[in-house]
């Protein structure tokens, strides 16, 4: 029989409609989720864990940390588990968690819906009994499972508010298809040791998406006001404006302050290439580190984490080293631009 160990943390799933009958509000959890889809058992014995109960829109770096240690400390017990989350946030925590725990044997899924359980025309029902079913296959990674795939958290981004399919890794295959059977891609990870949990985090950071008019005096003012690093989403390639209103002196600035920018491009299907036009070349003369074909929230995350990590004195080495590679399958390893 497998074990699986099944996290709350909210999200629309178990939500209900609050008093004005518009508005979802955060679900019962005394109401278990089990009681409402048994057929769960039938995949594994489940035990349940409520940890919050949040719209993801309220998740933080925080929640991140406390999740990412009851992981670490109860994996070990269970075949997999499976974090019931918020879509909106969903790309955001997967990444966060697949850098807080960078050594797995074992699956750890987030699912979630785009309609309440409780609902005649739900996604939850099914999402559920994949993500169980995937949480017992050999796929040592965390990601989402979502409208029959599970794919890399650290690749994924939410791409629609409307459809089921709600959710893509446009850069990365799916590691899981689902159909009749299951179809698990040769390019899964291999199994990693776990080691001690390091909690390190530092939130301090911006992300900037760029668009014609952006006043580089914010970005600067945000340098001013404490800001320890910087995502920019830029345009295409890594573009980024070098002439009326340029960017460059503000990312010079950073640099200078140990503030590290990191660019990563707007487009889903995309890879910063700083070598290829003028502004991208003068930001990465600037210090601009390079995100390659990361998402955006897998950006932040390791942003985050790595500047939680980094030695005194030596952030601007230590991120900038973190972003040469990917760790777990996070950025595509021969970006010839990079
Ligand atoms: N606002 C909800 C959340 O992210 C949306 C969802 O779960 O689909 O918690």
């Amino acid at each position: 029989m497998h074990k699986i160990l099944m996290i709350h943390t909210g999200g629309t799933l178990m939500m209900r409609p609050g008093r004005d009958s518009t508005t979802l509000e955060p679900g019962d959890y005394t109401r278990d989720l089990l009681a409402e889809l048994p057929i769960l058992r039938t995949i594994g014995s489940i035990d349940t864990r409520i940890l919050f109960n949040l719209d993801s829109g309220d998740m933080q770096p925080h929640h991140w940390v406390e999740l990412a240690q009851v992981i670490h400390d109860e994996l070990q017990y269970y075949d997999g588990a499976v974090i019931v989350h918020g879509t909106d946030v969903m790309a955001y925590t997967a990444s966060a968690l697949s850098f807080l725990l960078p050594g797995l044997d074992r699956p750890v899924v987030l699912t979630g819906a785009q309609r309440p359980i409780f609902e005649i025309r739900t996604d939850a029902r099914a999402n559920l009994v994949d993500a169980c079913h995937i949480a017992t296959l050999p796929v040592p990674e965390v990601g989402i499972a979502f409208s029959s795939k599970f794919l890399r958290g650290c690749r994924s981004t939410k791409l629609d508010a409307w459809g089921f399919d709600a959710f893509a890794s446009p850069l990365c295959q799916p590691l899981v298809e689902l159909g009749l059977g299951a179809i698990v891609a040769p390019h899964v990870l291999p199994a990693r040791a776990a080691g001690a949990f390091d909690p390190r985090i530092d939130p301090n950071v911006l992300c900037v998406r760029l668009f014609p008019g952006l006043q580089p005096s914010f970005v600067s003012a945000a340098i001013d006001s404490g800001v320890h690093g910087i995502v920019l989403t830029a345009y295409g390639a890594g573009n980024v404006p070098h002439l009326e209103n340029s960017l460059i002196p503000s990312i010079r600035k950073a640099t200078d302050a140990q503030v590290p920018v990191v660019v990563v491009s707007q487009c889903a299907r995309g890879a910063t290439e700083l070598r290829l036009y003028a502004g991208a070349s003068a930001a990465a003369e600037a210090g601009a580190i390079s995100g390659g074909d990361m998402t955006t929230e897998a950006a932040l995350a390791k942003l985050m984490i790595s500047l939680g990590r980094a030695p005194e004195g030596k952030v601007m080495e230590f991120v900038t080293n973190a972003f040469r590679r990917p760790l777990l399958g996070e950025m595509s390893k021969d970006l010839p631009m990079r």
